[in-house]
């Protein structure tokens, strides 16, 4: 579950001050599909990084699973977000060198499985997500299609509980982008929570709660 009570992110650089996040206090439960809409500029994304512990709020309390994410360490945060949580974003962001098959297997690498296991976990994603005959492939080579579903298969591999991914579908056509939010929606009926930044109304629907944001609130 997530607790978050009070958020405020302010955004420091040499003149400027930003608040970014203003008092965010939200409860997700776990298997929710939860849906962020709201303009650009708004705090979404900064929402979304503070709950992949991939950034620290200013102020507040945030529980994952009852732990207070707050007294961890440097080292605690990478392990849960390794261990527990699962990035998707617009852009892909798939490692250019890596084949297909060596991007899905990292975070594997990062748990310290051994080779043979992560291949066929990595082996049985790509399969999942119709991606396979395209796992020698680098990525540059795939359509955006096909990188979204590789990155999403990246994402999961590990079997994470929390499914974090912003504006997934950003960057596909209508076609790509419905196939991306059906693997979602897949993964969701496993028992995956998922927390989805988004401003296409359609992939709103597959979830089953809406949170708009303005100015750093939640309306
Ligand atoms: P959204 O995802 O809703 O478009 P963001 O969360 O990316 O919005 O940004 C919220 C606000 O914080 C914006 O005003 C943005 O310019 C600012 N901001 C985001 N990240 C940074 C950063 N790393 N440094 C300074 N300002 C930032
Ligand atoms: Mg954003």
């Amino acid at each position: 579950m997530i607790e978050l009570e009070n958020i405020c992110k302010t955004f420091r650089t040499d003149e400027v001050a930003t608040l970014a996040l203003d008092g965010i206090d939200l409860r997700i439960d776990d298997n929710e599909f939860v849906a962020i809409m709201g303009p650009s500029g708004c705090g979404k994304s900064t929402l979304l990084n503070i709950l992949g512990l991939l950034d620290s709020p200013t102020s507040g309390n945030y529980r994952l699973s009852g732990t207070e994410v707050g007294r961890l360490t440097e080292n605690d945060r990478a392990r849960v977000r390794r261990g527990q949580i699962g990035f998707v974003f617009q852009s892909f962001n798939l490692i250019d060198e890596l084949t297909v098959e060596e991007n899905v297997e990292l975070p594997l690498t990062y748990l310290k499985m051994p080779a043979a296991e992560r291949k066929a976990k990595a082996t049985a994603m790509l399969e999942r997500m119709e991606i396979a005959h395209r796992a020698h492939h680098f990525p540059h080579q795939l359509s955006g299609g096909q990188q979204q579903r590789a990155a999403i298969a990246r994402a999961v591999v590990a079997s994470p509980k929390l499914i974090l991914a912003d504006e997934p579908t950003g960057n596909l056509d209508s076609k790509n982008g419905k196939e991306v939010m059906g693997l979602l929606n897949e993964l969701h009926s496993d028992g995956t929570t998922i927390v989805m930044v988004t401003h296409n109304a359609h992939d709103a629907g597959y979830a089953g709660r809406t949170i708009e944001m303005f100015d750093g609130h939640i309306v």
